[in-house]
């Protein structure tokens, strides 16, 4: 810590040498266990966020641990010319967890998004001819920062600066069934959706809705693609939340909590796709490493035990229900959102309050040791790790309670 002691000051960094997109300061973790992490003077913190709906199973896990270690003396990287056991055995589960052909391994959600988008291009071109490229993607759906992940990102204030993204993206409200009738032909390669909108307010897609998806999508011959970057591997309490509305996607992308942590994103295509790629279609030189790819087998075989997601569901119900009780006793708060371990609580802005109230809100409760999220303009994200328990949700929202209590007029 000595060459950057110039830069700390009470276990935050200021004047950091990080380009301005991010915050100005930071707090420093030193360490977790758990679904607790310890800052740089070991004040202790309950993790209601898991780094942006990413470490499922928690901090400081050894089992993960060791799983990397003896993978990083066996083999680290191999690039994409070659492959190893952890990559194939990985491959081969998430393919048995669909009607999937083929992974495509990357190392983020928007390269799996990028990755989904080329690939729907690609189908579309040899299928339909050239022409038939337009996406289709949903207002507040969120699908990463890189330009084609991008130009499918809704919210205008991400991307008026880069302009121009990838062209011929369309948006459509979510859950419209008749908008998305009129819109969707088969001049468009794909539609690119969540179930549950993560960063753009925790909206969750209707069965009708899925159902109506599922069903143009096959009479126009254009490429469903699920975003479960956030939603996936078992934060719901279900493997994936397509589940939830029974969305049959061609195709799925995957990444945050894949291998708890560590960076690795998945594309799962089908057969139909994966008969017209050929060598040099489409790579990526570190994706699939086999440390990320043997933490990420793990992680699998852990999150997808019925009990566990059965305890996720339980946990779930609990935490929404101890929000709801506490959301309860103020004025300026809504509704509840979300469902399994993806909770969202709707902060209604007083009027003629000049401060942002929900970013007040964080900031509070990271001050009295509990982090939460955001997700859209008002919307309390919490997603903690999966493996929380029932006391140490109400560890959570007792913090949460007083923070709130703190704004009541
Ligand atoms: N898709 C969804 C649904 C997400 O929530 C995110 C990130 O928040 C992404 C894609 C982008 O993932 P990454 O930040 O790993 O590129």
């Amino acid at each position: 810590m000595e060459e950057v002691s110039h830069l700390i000051k009470k276990a935050k960094a200021h004047k950091i040498p990080f380009p301005k997109n991010y915050a100005s300061e930071f707090l420093i973790f030193e360490k977790g266990e758990g679904v607790y992490l310890f800052d740089l003077d070991g004040k202790k913190y309950i993790d209601f966020g898991s780094g942006i709906a990413v470490n499922s199973l928690g901090h400081g896990r050894e089992d993960l641990a060791l799983t990397a270690y003896e993978q990083m003396k066996k083999v680290v990287h191999t690039s994409n010319l070659y492959t190893t056991e952890p990559s194939l055995v990985l491959a081969e589960k998430l393919r048995a967890l669909g009607n999937f052909d083929a992974v495509h391994f990357g190392n983020s959600g928007t390269e799996a998004n990028e990755a989904a988008i080329k690939y729907a291009r690609l189908y579309s071109y040899n299928k339909k001819g050239l022409g038939n490229h337009k996406i289709l993607a949903m207002e507040a759906g969120f699908h990463g920062r890189t330009m084609g992940a991008l130009a499918c990102t809704h919210n205008t204030a991400y991307k008026t600066s880069f302009e121009p993204l990838l062209t011929d993206v369309e948006f459509v409200p979510l859950n419209d069934v008749e908008t998305l009738t009129k819109k969707l032909d088969s001049a468009f390669a794909a539609v690119i959706v969540e179930v549950i909108q993560g960063e753009g307010g925790l909206k969750m897609m209707t069965g009708e809705y899925a159902k109506a998806l599922n069903t143009l999508c096959k009479e126009h011959d254009v490429i469903l693609i699920a975003d479960e970057v956030q939603t996936g591997i078992g934060r719901t309490g279900w493997p994936f939340a397509c589940s939830l509305v029974d969305l049959e996607p061609d195709i799925m992308t995957l990444a945050k909590p894949l291998a708890a942590g560590l960076p690795l994103s998945a594309t799962l295509i089908p057969g139909k796709i994966n008969d017209y790629l050929k060598p040099g279609d489409h790579g990526s030189t570190f994706g699939g490493g086999p440390v990320t790819c043997a933490v990420a087998g793990q992680v699998l075989d852990i999150v997808f035990d019925p009990s566990f997601l059965a305890d996720v569901r339980k946990a779930g119900e609990y935490l929404a229900k101890k929000l709801e009780e506490s959301a309860k006793k103020f004025s300026f708060t809504g509704k509840i959102l979300g469902t399994g371990l993806l909770l969202g609580l709707e902060i209604i802005q007083p009027l003629g309050y000049a401060n942002d109230l929900l970013k007040e809100i964080i900031t509070k409760s990271e001050e009295n040791g509990l982090l939460i999220l955001r997700s859209g303009k008002n919307i309390v994200r919490i997603a903690p790790p999966l493996i929380i328990e029932e006391k140490q949700i109400d560890e959570g929202i007792e913090i949460f309670t007083k923070v709130l209590e703190s704004f009541e007029i």
